[in-house]
C-alpha cells in the first residue's frame, strides 16, 4: 500500500465544482463538527470559507492549545552542502545554476555546530542539495555523529533514500525526516523537475513512508505552495499526513506549507498564494488534523509569523541561515532562497514570550 493509490483516486475529484459550490452554510455546518472528513477539509479550503476565517481561526487556536499547550518549539536548519544533481526550475541549488558549490568537511561541520549550539538551540534540521555522489549516506552518517555531540535532536532534509539507508541514519542518531512532495499534481511535478532522480514522482511520494518503516520518530511532509492551485495542494498534503498518521501510529507527523521565495533563476509561481490564503490553509489543517505538528520557516514575513503563533503553528525556525556554513562563516555559499523574517533567535524568543507563549528549545532526547 502507498499513498500513491489514494492520490490516484483523490485527483479525480471535481475540485473546481466543489470549491465553487460550497457556501457559508456549509462552512458553518463543518465548524460545528468535532471531527472533520476529507470533504469537510475541502469546505474549509474553499473560497466560501474566506468570509468565516475568524471563526475558523478561533477554533484552530482552541484545538492547538488543547493539544500542544501555549508552546512553540524552535529549531534551525544547518546547510552542510549545496551540490545537487536535479534540475528544479524553482530552486537556487538547481544543477544548471552556476555558482561555487560547497560541501563542509567534518571539521567545518563541528565549527558550524558550535556556532549554532552557542545560540542555545537543541533541535536542528540538516540540509544538503540532492546528490548521492557528493553527499552519500556515509557522509551524512559521519556528519550526524559530529552534530549529535551538540544537539539532542537531529533531523534531516536530504535526497530521498531507501529504507535500509534511513535505518543507518536512525542508528547514527537521526530522529526526524522532512521531505516535501513539492507539488502533488503529477503533471506539474514532471514539468518543474526537469532532470535528475527527483523526476521519479512515486519514489519521492513513498519517501516519508520509508522513513516511518525505518523507525524515524518524526516525519514532516508538505507542498511548496505556488507550483499549483494552493487549495488542491493543501488538500493533498493534509491527506498525505493523515494517511501516515493512521498507518504509522508510533510516528509523529507534521506538515509544512512553504511558499516559493525569490531564488537564482527566473521561475514565476503558477499560483499566487497571499498571506490570507496561507492562514486559511494552516487553520484548515489544524481543524482536520488536530494532533499534527505544523512548522513555519523564516521564509514567511515577521508579522505573519507572529500572528500564526495563535492559529496552529507548533514549530518555527528562527535566526536561520540557508547558506552552507552560514552560522560560522566557515565556508559561505549561495542561499537556497531568500529569508523573509531576519530576526535573531533571541528576538523571536522574546516575541513568543510577549504573546504569552513559551519558546521551547528542547522537547526530546533519545536515552540510550
Ligand atoms: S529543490 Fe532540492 S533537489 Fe531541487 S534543486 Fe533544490 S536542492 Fe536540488
Amino acid at each position: 500500500m502507498s499513498f500513491y493509490y489514494e492520490y490516484e483516486k483523490l485527483k479525480e475529484l471535481p475540485f473546481e465544482s466543489y470549491f465553487q459550490g460550497f457556501t457559508e452554510i456549509d462552512v458553518k455546518r463543518v465548524l460545528a463538527k468535532q471531527r472533520m472528513t476529507p470533504e469537510d477539509l475541502l469546505v474549509l479550503l474553499s473560497p466560501a470559507a474566506e468570509g468565516l476565517l475568524e471563526d475558523i481561526a478561533q477554533k484552530a487556536h482552541e484545538l492547538t492549545v488543547q493539544h500542544f499547550g501555549k508552546t512553540i518549539l524552535l529549531f534551525n536548519p544547518i546547510y552542510i552542502a549545496d551540490h545537487c544533481v536535479n534540475l528544479c526550475t524553482y530552486c537556487s541549488f538547481s544543477v544548471t545554476n552556476q555558482f561555487q558549490r560547497s560541501k563542509l568537511s567534518m571539521k567545518q561541520i563541528e565549527v558550524e555546530a558550535k556556532a549554532l549550539a552557542d545560540l542555545g538551540l537543541k533541535h536542528i534540521l540538516v540540509l544538503t542539495g540532492e546528490s548521492k555522489t557528493s553527499t552519500p549516506v556515509s557522509y551524512i552518517v559521519e556528519a550526524v555523529k559530529v552534530l549529535k555531540k551538540y544537539f539532542p535532536s537531529v533531523a534531516i532534509e536530504i535526497n530521498p533514500l531507501d529504507t535500509d539507508e534511513y535505518k543507518q541514519l536512525a542508528e547514527a542518531g537521526v530522529d526526524g525526516l522532512t521531505v516535501y512532495q513539492e507539488v502533488y499534481n503529477e503533471e506539474i511535478y514532471k514539468s518543474v523537475h526537469v532532470k535528475g532522480p527527483k523526476r521519479d514522482y512515486r519514489y519521492r511520494m513513498d519517501t516519508p513512508e520509508r522513513g516511518c518503516e525505518a523507525g524515524i520518530r518524526q516525519i514532516n511532509v508538505g507542498a511548496l505552495l505556488g507550483l499549483d492551485d494552493w487549495r488542491k495542494e493543501a488538500f493533498f498534503a493534509a491527506m498525505h499526513a493523515r494517511y501516515l498518521q493512521r498507518k504509522y501510529l508510533d510516528a509523529e507527523i507534521s506538515l509544512s506549507l512553504p511558499r516559493i521565495r525569490p531564488h537564482l533563476g527566473d521561475y514565476q509561481p503558477r499560483s499566487i498564494v497571499e498571506d490570507r490564503h496561507l492562514v486559511q490553509a494552516i487553520t484548515a489543517f489544524r481543524l482536520f488534523l488536530p494532533r499534527a505538528g505544523i512548522t513555519l520557516s523564516t521564509r514567511e514575513p515577521q508579522e505573519l509569523r507572529d500572528n500564526l503563533i495563535y492559529l496552529g503553528v507548533t514549530k518555527m525556525s528562527a535566526g536561520a541561515s540557508t547558506e552552507v556554513g552560514g552560522y560560522s562563516q566557515c565556508d559561505t555559499g549561495t542561499a537556497q532562497f531568500e529569508i523573509s523574517d531576519e530576526r535573531s533567535l533571541a528576538e523571536v524568543q522574546q516575541m513568543i514570550r510577549d504573546k504569552g507563549y513559551q519558546p521551547v528549545l528542547k522537547d526530546w532526547e533519545l536515552l540510550v
